[in-house]
């Protein structure tokens, strides 16, 4: 049911600031910039190969995002796994006894619609499922 990896969601301070070692160092294609605003952030993909990397740079200290730096500081955030046919993966997760931080899919960078999974179902790992759409 997961086709692949499809991203890793990255929290950091200040896009301006962490992109460079993304774009010069590790010569990583920017595919995109985009502000979610129902999420508070300003998202940076790039391409690394077959999956992407998601850097996430919150725009509000009401953030998600601004919170975990501030508990946790900079690095990983989350780990994107692609899937089809969200709304059935959210029930197989349901029934198996995965605590969903998302019931109903909601509308992520990309247009892509996602949920998260709840870290104490899963051994620590904040997981997205996440399926793009057309
Ligand atoms: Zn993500």
């Amino acid at each position: 049911m997961i086709k692949k990896v499809d991203h890793i969601g990255i929290a950091v301070r200040s896009l301006e600031t962490a992109l460079p070692f993304y774009t010069d160092v590790l010569k990583l294609p920017l595919l995109g910039i985009e502000e979610v605003e129902s999420q508070k952030v300003k998202v940076a993909f790039l391409k690394a190969g077959e999956t992407k990397l998601e850097l996430l740079e919150p725009t509000s200290e009401s953030s998600t995002i601004a919170s975990f730096i501030e508990k946790r500081g900079e690095g990983i955030h989350h780990v994107a796994l692609g899937v089809e046919s969200i709304e059935a993966r959210i029930s197989e997760m349901k029934e198996q006894g995965i605590r969903m931080i998302d019931d109903q899919p909601r509308l992520g960078a990309g247009g892509a619609h996602i949920a998260f999974m709840h870290p104490k179902s899963t051994a620590g790992v904040l997981y997205e499922l996440c399926e793009k759409k057309g």
